[in-house]
């Protein structure tokens, strides 16, 4: 061994040829830590002094490198931009001395190389992964821009346009999209990967031409005339600005630090990376950004302990198959459950199941389902309108209309006919979770499972714990969840839940500028510009004046000191006027299907009813 640490080691197994592995001990995935990057430093230390042959440069982990340890940015990004800039010169030393050492440098990539692992591979001359391996630069998405080289060797590589997609989407790619851009070398599978290094090396070793014409290419000006460039950097920056929000300005800024640094040696096109992101680094978004990521590593972390004991559902019950019913047996199948469908009425079931026959179709249009895995996942789906039908469900998750006896009715029903140890959830999204419990035998064995409109896109799945539901009952439905690939979050039984009572307090706010005489239009938009993919106004629409009118009654009823909304409300004026937002195709807007899509366009009757009912609102035509 040439050198080990708590994260790099470097061994020389054969012939002059070195092995510069990245193994954080006692961690599940590697990651550019300040302890990673101080052994990196002292491993290329050793590695300029014994100077090997060829190195392959890998990781011991199920994934390469993960990226920069997201935990640090809050003590670098406190400093000042010039103390930022100068730890970033720093932090690409090893980076450099890697790219420069006179031999062969393989990366060998498998899992995922994503931000600083991605670099490290760019700063090697070759690179191969498995032909499952996933890679990007995500750090636009944290609010700053790639800091160690991406925005240099990126573009060198494999060309302008198409760094710019990667960086400024912030995208992963798997590793066929990053053969085809010339990220990628070769492809290998998960058995062939070892000798494909070792040949992948060799071949270099006997080429020295090659290797070396690919340093200096990757340490010179990009080769694109100063038209060519003017042109590339001119649309893709119409292009992002188009698709980017104004207030998030990393991906604009990203592409700015590409073009300012293409014409450069890669010494001085590095100064130019490190300096806008230190201007990035500085800016609340990327604090924020890179706290909500920590926030949701720490809630996935707290949700993975919550199931370690949590058993495994095979086979679930979806009762009322309406909109949410149907989405809900969809997601399960999709993710390989066996779901009984059960309704009370035929032509529930029928919109049930077109439901999913929609959705399943249209995923095939998009090329990301074979009409054979259409088939079997339809067909794990068994609709029916008997009680009996749900027996053999591990789970039971009921999505009845929203009323409170019919759903007691149904969850008392249901438990006659289920096993012992069968779990029941409930979809409602205002009820209280512990007062539908009240007639059953088994309370402990209930909770709610909270799925939100349209269940396939969206994210979030609330679990709610009743006053007497037992932590298994939890851990199951946590595991569903996931096993549904959605993010679960475990929350109390109270009026609105988690998600209502921050999205009235929201909506709340919008009730307060119209009340100052804003357009509701104007509002939507500046809500874009901060990253919301829709404003409040459209969100209303989407979620339905009747829905969105009973929940805010719930809330409201619940704590009435702080999310009473005022009355007359634009939420309640527009539901007197029969605009209900999407579902009539009126609402603060009005709705057109286009080619299959609903298409939203100012209404001057939605400024007509709102001035009438509330004196200040805008009457902007
Ligand atoms: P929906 O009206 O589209 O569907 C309800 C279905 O339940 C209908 O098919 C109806 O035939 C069936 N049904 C009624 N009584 C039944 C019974 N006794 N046994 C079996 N089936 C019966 O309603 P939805 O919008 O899908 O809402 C269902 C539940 O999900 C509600 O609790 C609602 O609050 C909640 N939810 C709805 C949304 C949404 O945006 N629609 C979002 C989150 C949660």
């Amino acid at each position: 061994m040439l050198f080990e640490s708590k994260t790099v080691t470097v061994s020389q197994p054969n012939q002059g040829i070195v092995e510069l592995v990245f193994n954080a001990l006692g961690k599940r995935a590697n990651v550019f830590d300040r302890q990673t990057l101080q052994d990196f430093s002292q491993a290329m230390d050793i590695l300029q002094s014994n100077l090997p042959k060829g190195i392959l440069v890998k990781s011991a982990k199920t994934d390469f490198i993960l990226g920069a340890d997201i935990n640090e940015f809050s003590t670098l990004f406190a400093d000042s931009a010039s103390a930022i800039r100068e730890t970033v010169h720093l932090l690409n030393e090893p980076f450099n001395a890697l790219e420069d050492l006179p031999c062969p440098i393989v990366a060998v990539i498998d899992g995922k190389a994503l931000g600083g692992g991605l670099e490290l591979a760019l700063a090697c001359d070759y690179r191969i992964a498995t032909n499952s391996s996933h890679m990007g630069l995500p750090e636009v998405s944290l609010g700053i821009n790639p800091g160690f080289g991406g925005t240099v060797r990126l573009p060198r590589l494999i060309g302008i346009d198409n760094a710019i997609e990667w960086i400024a989407t912030g995208k992963s790619y798997d590793a066929t999209n990053a053969l085809a851009v010339g990220i990628i070398d070769a492809l290998f599978t998960d058995e062939a990967l070892e000798a494909g290094a070792l040949a992948t090396l060799h071949h270099a070793m006997q080429h020295p031409n090659q290797y070396q014409q690919r340093k200096v290419q990757k340490k010179s000006p990009v080769k694109l005339s100063q038209t060519e460039q003017l042109m590339a950097f001119t649309t893709a920056k119409a292009v992002i600005a188009a698709n980017s929000p104004r207030h998030m300005p990393a991906p604009k800024t990203a592409i700015t630090s590409i073009q300012h640094n293409a014409s450069l040696s890669r010494e001085s096109a590095l100064e130019i990376e490190a300096d806008y992101f230190s201007q990035l680094a500085k800016t609340s978004v990327a604090s924020h950004l890179s706290a909500l990521f920590l926030q949701d590593q720490a809630l996935k972390k707290a949700t993975e302990r919550l199931t370690e004991q949590a058993r495994d559902t095979d086979t679930i019950a979806v009762i009322g198959a309406g909109i949410m019913g149907g989405g809900i047996a969809y997601q399960a199948a999709y993710n390989g459950k066996n779901v009984r469908l059960k309704d009370i009425a035929p032509q529930g079931l029928e919109q049930g199941l077109q439901e999913v026959r929609s959705l399943l179709v249209k995923r095939q249009q998009k090329g990301r389902l074979t009409p054979e895995a259409m088939i079997t996942i339809a067909q794990r789906i068994q609709p029916s309108l008997c009680d009996e039908h749900c027996a053999n469900a591990q789970v039971v998750i009921e999505a009845v209309v929203e009323k409170f006896s019919v759903k007691q009715h149904v969850l008392t029903t249901c438990e006659q006919t289920v096993s012992a140890s069968a779990v029941l959830a409930s979809n409602t999204s205002t009820l209280s979770i512990s007062a539908l419990a009240q007639d059953l035998t088994h309370p402990e064995r209930f909770c709610g499972m909270h799925f939100f409109n349209p269940v396939h896109r969206m994210p979030l799945v609330e679990v709610i714990r009743g006053d007497k539901t037992n932590d298994a009952t939890i851990a199951t439905v946590v595991k569903l969840a996931k096993d549904m690939k959605k993010t679960p979050i475990v929350v109390n039984d109270c009026p609105g839940f988690l998600v209502n009572r921050v999205l009235f307090a929201y909506f709340l706010a919008f009730e307060s500028l119209l009340r100052e005489g804003l357009d509701f239009e104007h509002i939507d938009h500046a809500a874009i510009e901060f990253g919301w993919p829709m404003g409040p106004a459209h969100l209303l629409d989407v979620i339905g004046m009747d829905t969105a009118c009973h929940a805010a009654s719930v809330v409201g009823e619940g704590f009435p000191e702080r999310l009473s909304v005022p009355s007359p409300s634009a939420l309640q004026c527009l539901h007197d006027a029969n605009r209900l937002g999407q579902k009539n195709n009126l609402g603060f807007y009005q709705y057109t299907k286009h080619k299959g899509k609903l298409q939203k366009a100012r209404d001057p009757q939605a400024y007509t009813v709102l001035a009438e009912c509330m004196p200040h609102a805008s009457k902007a035509l």
